[in-house]
């Protein structure tokens, strides 16, 4: 699966914030940077990007190694943005929507023209639950009336079929 920088952003601002997308933007097609040197890129402290690094660490989202710098004598981290995470990340939200899907569709398939709407919106049951309140709102006290969920249907299979693809 081939992954487009939108994905990436869309991805990265989802688990780990707003703040990282500059970061992202610049590591993501590089190898071993140095976070003294991506900070001095994005233009922003080394604190920060290091914060920053290690969010994205713990999903994760980027992998580094440590040298001695040999002049300085201190430790410095190399890192690397972690595309496949990327793509592993999106492909189980995919997943997830798919099943989430499935459940709403089988349940609506279930109980095809059955559902049971409070003409002010309260409440949508299914057949037995609107029996049991003898077909008046639980909320509000108004008759419920039949509804045709056939367009419902079509939509979420119609939405199923474009995840799958
Ligand atoms: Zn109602």
């Amino acid at each position: 699966m081939r992954i487009t920088t939108k994905a990436i952003i869309e991805t990265v601002t989802e688990l780990v914030g707003q703040d990282v997308v500059p970061l992202v933007k610049y590591i993501k097609d590089k190898k071993n940077i140095s976070e003294f040197k991506i900070a001095e890129k994005i233009d922003q402290e080394v604190n920060q990007t290091r914060n920053q690094l290690y969010r994205l660490h713990g999903h994760h989202l980027v992998t580094y190694h440590r040298k001695k710098d040999r002049q300085k004598g201190w430790y410095i981290s190399y890192w690397t943005f972690n595309k496949k995470r990327v793509t592993h990340v999106i492909e189980r939200i995919k997943q997830t929507k798919i099943e989430k899907l499935k459940q709403r569709l089988a349940k609506e398939t279930k109980n095809h023209n059955s559902f049971y709407i409070c003409p002010k919106f309260c409440v949508r049951l299914n057949f037995d639950i609107a029996t049991d309140f003898e077909f008046r709102c639980p909320e509000c006290g108004e008759m419920l009336k039949q509804q045709d969920n056939s367009k419902t249907i079509d939509h979420l299979k119609k939405q199923l079929k474009k995840l799958e693809a």
